[in-house]
């Protein structure tokens, strides 16, 4: 089995992860409990940040909040120093009340409400990454009307769609987000912006995808903008400040994903950059990065509690636990794939392969499909590794379960960080008929 970070068996037997024992984080907050090991996410965001002062590249990495938003995680994001992705009022709302600092918040998203640039504007946000026309011609009459300049971002879609292991060149990409690089749409977005009284370019923005494990993608978008950043330097003498290449850098969820270290993204974005830059007049830019996934996913997880099963004879055993697709939605949404332990004897050896299916009326309510373990009871508890991004961010209440709790461990500490969601709590927003 492949422990992450600081998760080990302790001397009891049982999984442990930031010097805590998973059996008494069960115990104290019950389950299904989302789990994040702190050194972890440090170490990880570590990696990144120092990657870039080691080269001596002037850099922002902003945590890709979607991923896994909560005022803790966002308090940690500040902590180590990462600037902050945001792409709703929802994720922003959050961002404040963490008293982020609003100068390196970023905000996303192909269709911003009106409502939320205003929010945007208000607070003074770092930067606006523009995605499309409509929000172009919105953000600056919003802008002239409140008389206000802002920072923007264009973010353009270079014609690279990189998948977990490999990359795909597309003339003109279809995509929902961003203006096409190839076609003339991010020249125009740019001649507009710059004509413009109140919106100041930075730079351009692309994100090529995610769980990537090749550095190919990124260096392919880097080349294809600086390319076009020459164009526009010649045609407008426009010299951008930042180049962000995005996110989507891969974890280890399996034995399957053989991941980069973040020092090796970086350094070869950093090389290539430096590389096409040298054959330009354009001075260097200050490079933006994304990681979401990278930052948190193999820092979390989560603990289930075992509870019925089924056997279809001669074809497989189910074991049910009392989770499910409302608090990871990944393998139904995405076939994604996980790794599991029981937390209470992770050492003993496996006897049998089961299905984890969760309790939810779906069946493609399945955590796992083929999961070695020992024979299993009810009451013993599944650990799922990795569980961190894009997993409770994307719970929800089907079947009107309620979400789960999340704890922060760190040296021995654990720490609520959001409170289980109680079945009063699921009729907050109930109405009576009359
Ligand atoms: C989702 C997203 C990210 C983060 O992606 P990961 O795969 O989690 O690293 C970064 N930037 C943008 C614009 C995104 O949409």
């Amino acid at each position: 089995m492949h422990y992450y970070g600081t998760a080990q068996v302790n001397a009891k037997g049982n999984l442990e992860i930031g010097g805590v024992d998973t059996m008494d984080l069960a115990a104290e907050h019950g389950t299904p409990l989302y789990v994040y090991d702190v050194a972890l996410i440090r170490e990880r965001a570590r990696g990144f940040k120092e990657t870039f002062e080691r080269l001596g590249v002037a850099a922002q990495v902003a945590y890709a909040s979607k991923a896994f938003s909560s005022i803790a995680m966002v308090q940690l994001a500040e902590e180590e120093g990462l600037s902050l992705d945001v792409v709703s009022a929802g994720e922003l709302y959050t961002a404040l009340a963490a008293e982020f600092p609003v100068e390196r918040i970023h905000f996303h998203g192909n269709n911003k409400s009106e409502e939320e640039l205003i929010m945007a504007l208000d607070h003074n946000i770092g930067c606006i990454v523009v995605d499309n026309f409509s929000e172009l011609a919105l953000l600056e009459e919003i802008c002239e009307i409140r008389r206000q300049k802002v920072n923007i971002l264009l973010r353009v879609t270079p014609g690279i769609e990189a998948h977990t292991h490999d990359y795909i060149l597309t003339g003109q990409e279809d995509s929902k987000f961003g203006f096409d690089l190839q076609n003339g749409q991010a020249e125009e977005a740019l001649e507009s912006s710059l004509r413009s009284e109140w919106l100041q370019v930075l730079g351009l923005h692309c994100h090529i995808g995610s769980q990537i494990f090749e550095t190919t993608g990124f260096l392919l978008a880097a080349k294809k903008i600086i390319d076009k950043l020459a164009e526009f330097h010649d045609k407008f003498g426009y010299v951008s400040k930042v180049l962000n290449l995005g996110g989507g850098f891969g974890i280890r969820y399996t034995e399957e994903d053989q991941p980069l270290p973040a020092a090796s993204y970086v350094d070869a974005i950093v090389t290539e950059v430096k590389d096409q830059l040298g054959q330009t007049d354009l001075p260097m830019p200050e490079i933006w990065i994304e990681p979401g996934r990278s930052l948190v996913g193999d820092a979390g997880l989560t603990l289930y509690k075992v509870g019925s099963e089924k056997v279809v004879p001669n074809l497989r055993k189910y074991l049910a636990i009392d989770g499910g697709m409302s608090d990871n939605i990944r393998p139904a949404l995405y076939d994604a794939k996980y790794e599991a332990v029981l937390a209470n004897r992770p050492l003993d050896q496996a006897e049998e392969t089961v299905a984890i299916a969760g309790k939810c009326c779906e069946s493609g309510d399945m955590l796992i499909w083929d999961l070695p373990l020992p024979k299993a009871e009810r009451g013993d508890v599944l650990a799922v590794f990795c569980t961190g991004a894009y997993g409770y961010s994307m719970s929800n209440n089907y079947n009107r379960i309620p979400r789960p709790a999340v704890v922060f461990v760190e040296n021995g500490i654990s720490h609520l960080v959001v409170k289980r969601e109680s079945i009063e709590d699921l009729l907050r927003l109930d109405l009576q008929l009359q």
